[in-house]
């Protein structure tokens, strides 16, 4: 029995094609598991009792499990979900005036160290199979009943290109029109800079948006923010992007997290500006969200605006993102499954 949501679109019907059944079968069974939401092979009335007979025997339609949900004041929420080994992962629903954005998973944990992280105080544990990428997905469509989802972001746990197969089979099915039909322009791909990951995206011919965790532009301190800097360093990443640039004339987003007192000073704007250079790009300053275990601290009000005002005049496209669900510790880079235990998890 296979997982039907771990397999893309043409490997269904090629499995269905060689058992005699027509194309447009396969847009009949993706009908009833997306527009109508039946999860039930038996249920699906339209197809022959040989077909549903088959599909029952062939696939499952497996779903992580939702242990809890933490409702932000701000409207945001949080589930905790549990995957077949009894690992755990953690989403963010953020609805925003007419968007629903979701922040999804890519691993159990992260391998990539960053100081400044709750994920990466867990260590990596495992790479999610693309029916558990996927199915945080299909979970918060389940969820939002008659509202869209609109746009997904890959900045939850993990880093998606440590496990690129995977991530980047689950974009396919994202965005294709028979399952998730979710716009290119919708999906972000963040990562902390993995080079080979950016240059193998390259080349892949799909249109998503990319992210990149920059955090700081001097070396020795990004070293100490995030450790990839030590394997894929600053010019070299500068580099990849601008190839990336050029073959695929998609927009790069930098995000930059503003943490009090060491990133946020003259010589890191300077360091900032000379790094984007030339490079059409946005940046997104991001205030550091505390985790009381860190010593790091969370610029001020003031100290957030005066930094934006210093790049917005030689760098337009600043944005500073406002924080979500702080409160139930749902915000960027406060993911982590031992926040099971802290006493807002708890419904
Ligand atoms: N590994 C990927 C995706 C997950 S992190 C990456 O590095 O891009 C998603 C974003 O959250 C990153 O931009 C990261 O820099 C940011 N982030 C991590 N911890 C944070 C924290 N405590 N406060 C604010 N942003 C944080």
């Amino acid at each position: 029995m296979q997982n039907i949501f771990e397999l893309e679109y043409s490997k269904v019907e090629n499995i269905l094609n060689n058992i005699g059944e027509k194309s447009y079968r396969i847009k009949q069974i993706y009908q009833w598991i997306f527009q109508k939401k039946i999860t039930n092979f038996s249920q699906m009335s339209s197809l022959s009792k040989n077909l549903r007979n088959y599909l029952e025997e062939t696939f499952t339609i497996g779903l992580p499990k939702i242990v809890t949900i933490n409702n932000s004041v701000d409207g945001s929420q949080k589930f905790l979900l549990e995957l077949s080994d009894k690992t755990n992962i953690e989403m963010v629903l953020i609805p925003h005036l007419n968007k629903n954005t979701l922040c999804i998973s890519s691993q159990v944990g992260c391998a990539r160290k960053c100081s400044f992280c709750a994920t990466a105080q867990m260590g990596l544990i495992r790479n999610l199979t693309i029916a558990e990428i996927v199915g945080q997905v299909y979970l918060a469509q389940l969820e939002l009943g008659d509202k869209r989802l609109t746009n997904i972001v890959f900045m939850g746990m993990g880093e998606p290109f440590d496990n690129y197969d995977n991530v980047i089979s689950a974009v396919k099915m994202l965005q294709n029109k028979e399952m998730f039909k979710i716009s290119p322009r919708r999906i972000t791909l963040s990562t902390s800079g993995v080079i080979p990951g950016i240059e193998k995206l390259s080349r892949e011919g799909i249109r998503v948006k990319l992210a990149i965790s920059l955090n700081s532009a001097i070396p020795e301190k990004r070293k100490t923010l995030m450790p990839i800097t030590n394997k894929y360093s600053i010019p070299e990443l500068k580099k990849t992007l601008q190839n990336y640039s050029h073959r695929t004339h998609f927009p790069v987003t930098f995000e930059y997290v503003m943490i009090r007192n060491f990133n946020m000073g003259k010589d890191d704007i300077k360091a900032l500006i000379k790094f984007v250079g030339d490079l059409s790009c946005k940046i997104n300053l991001i205030p550091w969200n505390s985790l009381n275990y860190l010593s790091y601290e969370s610029p001020s009000k003031m100290e957030i605006t005066d930094f934006s005002e210093k790049l917005k005049r030689i760098n337009s496209a600043v944005t500073i993102r406002k924080s979500r669900g702080n409160d139930i510790n749902a915000a960027c880079g406060q993911l982590a499954f031992h926040s099971i235990n802290d006493k807002n998890s708890l419904l």
